[in-house]
């Protein structure tokens, strides 16, 4: 599943070559995304001429001086440059044919995503209420993180995952966040100090930035359009390693469910 750093290296990959083109055509070939399409969205982003690319969580905005375009790239939705009127695939679901001959291709197999067309009036979209902070803006900080788990008893690493405190902790970031910051996943939201939230803020945003600096070297991957995935690698200490020595100290590495995702952690280095 694309995560934050994947939606980021998309809107990175994709920005330059969009900007200042015009939406020429929208071919929808499919509408059944997780929300059903807009039938009018080839009118309303007809000849629209795009401004920037921006992201809020893991929808990509791509701004217009019509409205703006809201991609969410769901479980394996894909966005990626063809020649416009390159042969559709099955799962090749919308191109919106640009000014200067490319065409922008979704392509999403399971068909969670969604694509969404905001007026220049509208502020905003039900779908992003209520979203906490960017985890990487300076909004975000352990102090927050503190003020927001006070009196919580959710594990802290369900509570770092929850969209409405911040956006963008995946599964993974969260783990890997815990461990680099020596707190026990289960551990009550609302009993970690102050300094401890801040340690983990911190490690959140540096587990965060190193995955998307990892993503710029993979770009081409995303932007090739040869139908692989191609998302990124991390060196994880814990994630995907229940079972095997830490990296730290050797002990052996835990894995439980937590809210039914997986969760890895050191018994030793992460002891409450
Ligand atoms: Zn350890």
């Amino acid at each position: 599943m694309p995560e934050l750093p994947e939606v980021e290296t998309v809107r990175r990959g994709i920005e330059a070559p969009l900007r200042q083109q015009q939406i020429i055509n929208t071919i929808i070939r499919d509408s059944r995304l997780r929300w059903p399409v807009d039938d009018a969205l080839p009118a309303l982003a007809a000849n629209a001429r795009v401004i920037a690319v921006t992201r809020r969580a893991k929808y990509l905005l791509i701004e217009t001086d019509k409205g703006r375009l809201m991609v969410h790239l769901g479980m394996s939705g894909r966005l990626y440059f063809v020649p416009a009127g390159t042969p559709a695939g099955v799962h090749d679901h919308i191109d919106w044919e640009l000014s200067n001959g490319q065409a922008l291709r979704y392509t999403d197999p399971r068909r969670f995503g969604s694509v969404h067309w905001l007026a220049l009036n509208e502020s905003g979209h039900a779908l992003l209420d209520h979203l906490g902070p960017e985890p990487l803006s300076n909004d975000f900080d352990g102090e927050l993180l503190y003020q927001r788990s006070r009196k919580r008893s959710s594990a802290v690493k369900t509570f770092i995952m929850d969209g409405r405190i911040v956006v963008g902790v995946g599964n993974i970031y969260a783990n890997e966040a815990l461990f680099r910051a020596g707190i026990h996943p289960k551990l009550a939201a609302g009993k970690v100090s102050r300094p401890r939230y801040q340690r983990l803020a911190d490690e959140i945003k540096q587990v965060l930035s190193e995955a998307i600096a990892q993503g710029g070297t993979t770009l081409k991957d995303f932007l090739g359009g040869d139908g692989k995935p191609g998302y990124f690698k991390q060196e994880l200490s814990v994630y995907g390693r229940g079972g095997l020595e830490c990296l730290r100290c050797t002990a052996v590495l835990k894995e439980v469910r937590l809210g039914q995702r997986a969760t890895v952690f050191c018994p030793n280095c992460q002891k409450r």
